[in-house]
């Protein structure tokens, strides 16, 4: 199989000494090495073991609260509502909980988990494209805050139900902008071609429609362009701006509307992105649809958790190969799927703080999955990382654990949650026994 081509680069990667000072939690001691908050990571492998997922609950915090008050400093009623498909943790969502954080999510599932991890259904949007009746029915029963739907068809199923119910569903209409993010082709969401939501411009009949339908009570419009927008405002704006004609239109036709959701998709810096602060997305929001005096709201999910968190892996070996040094890591692509999946650049820092400064050499760091794509960095400047080595994989803590597999029959990692000097295992790294718990071989396919 074909590897994926590297992405090249024009400016040289980050060093060590950036990565670390770029990112608040994470400090260099001189005998512990790499830290996470209070906790050095050495502490964490020799009682979790590796591959282990340490996500830093100040981060979270600081992260959850630089939103809020920007939204806030521009003036706008807002609220946040969690992207909960980033990182689902039970303990990551309590963190948020207690910050006062809504949660949107995408299936029934990641409701139920939100409910679990302390976000009410009346705090939560339920997003997506094929919600099912099960789901649909459950989130109704829940007290759903809002269902975006994303069609005229999903609309009636809707409709069917809540009256099946007796309620009336609250739903906002999930509208495709047309507007290109210029993120990557697999996570942008917001172009005509894309999956995801009505055309823009069917949007007022589609509007008109539900407001004649008893089951539904509409209130409002939608909009989600992408995810890791790193490309400035013009996307958001233009988005923005598009919907804010819309809300015109409602209102210009006298029909209810109680609020807009504005989506995710700030982007983070995973190498030397410059992605617009959470100042210039809440200015976007105030210039383009502060003036409609309509609460509003936004569902960054990345944006929050993607920082917060690190893979922690050991070296199994070093080879040599033609002219080339293979670092071959405890964790694989079954464990972090970006860089296989989308080319993802991830910041990559050895624990020890002897090989922190130690000089280095291209190396390619990869997994031990059988796959050619399972490769994390291609000719990274790495030190000498002899067996047992540790390492940690950065930015990793938005579509990291929530997109593991257990392919190659590796078990799912540890979790572990940092907050200044304590810290636990929020999920015990699977066993072997639940690997294969629940399978089964037909009889009549005979014993072996
Ligand atoms: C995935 C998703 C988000 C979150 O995207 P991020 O890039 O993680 O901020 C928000 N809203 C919807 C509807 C989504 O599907």
């Amino acid at each position: 199989m074909a590897s994926p081509s590297p992405v090249a680069h024009e400016t040289p990667d980050p060093s060590f000494a950036e990565l670390i000072a770029a990112r608040p939690q994470l400090s260099a001691h001189a005998f512990d090495g790499l830290m996470v908050e209070g906790v050095p990571l050495h502490v964490i492998a020799k009682a979790a073991g590796t591959p282990t997922w340490v996500y830093s609950a100040g981060t979270l915090r600081r992260r959850y609260r630089a939103l809020a008050e920007a939204l806030k400093n521009a003036g706008l009623d807002a609220g946040v509502h969690y992207a909960v498909k980033a990182n689902d943790s039970l303990a990551v969502l309590r963190v948020l909980a207690k910050e006062g954080a809504g949660a949107d999510v995408v299936s029934g599932g990641e409701l139920m988990t939100v409910m679990a991890g302390g976000i009410p259904a009346s705090r939560t949007v339920f997003s997506g494209v094929g919600k099912s009746a099960a789901e649909i029915r459950y989130a109704l029963e829940q007290g759903i805050y809002q269902l975006n739907a994303e069609s005229i068809e999903e609309v009636e199923i809707i409709d069917a139900i809540a009256q099946s119910l007796g309620v009336k569903a609250p739903v906002a209409i999930r509208v495709n902008p047309d507007v290109d993010a210029r993120t990557h082709a697999k996570i942008t969401t917001g172009k005509a071609e894309n999956k995801f939501g009505i055309a823009i411009d069917d949007a007022l009949a589609l509007y008109t429609r539900m407001a004649a339908m008893p089951g539904i009570r509409p209130i409002g419009v939608a909009t989600h362009i992408g995810s890791q927008i790193t490309s400035g405002m013009a996307a958001y704006r233009a988005a923005y701006a598009r919907v804010a004609e819309l809300v015109h239109a409602i209102r210009a036709h006298n029909l209810p509307i109680e609020r807009v959701d504005c989506g995710g998709g700030l982007g983070i810096t995973y190498r030397d992105e410059l992605p617009p602060p959470p100042e210039a997305l809440a200015g976007a929001i105030a210039t383009t649809l502060g003036g409609l005096g309509l609460p509003v709201m936004i569902e960054p999910g990345r944006w929050i958790a993607g920082p917060s968190g690190l893979l922690l892996t050991s070296v199994v070996l070093q080879k040599q190969g033609r002219g080339r040094r293979f670092v071959v890591l405890d964790a694989a692509m079954n464990d972090l799927i970006r860089p296989a999946m989308y080319e993802a650049w991830h910041g990559i820092l050895p624990v020890a703080p002897a090989r922190l400064t130690a000089t280095a050499a291209a190396a390619d760091v990869v997994g031990p999955v059988c796959e050619s794509s399972d490769i994390f960095a291609k000719d990274r400047a790495m030190p000498d990382l002899p067996p047992g080595e540790l390492v940690a994989l950065l930015d990793a803590g938005a579509y990291g654990a929530v997109m593991s597999s257990t392919y190659n029959a590796r078990p799912l990692a540890a979790q572990v949650l940092v907050d200044g000097e304590r810290w636990a295992v929020i999920r015990p790294r699977q066993s072997m026994e639940e690997l294969l718990a629940g399978q089964s071989v037909p009889d009549w396919i005979g014993a072996s």
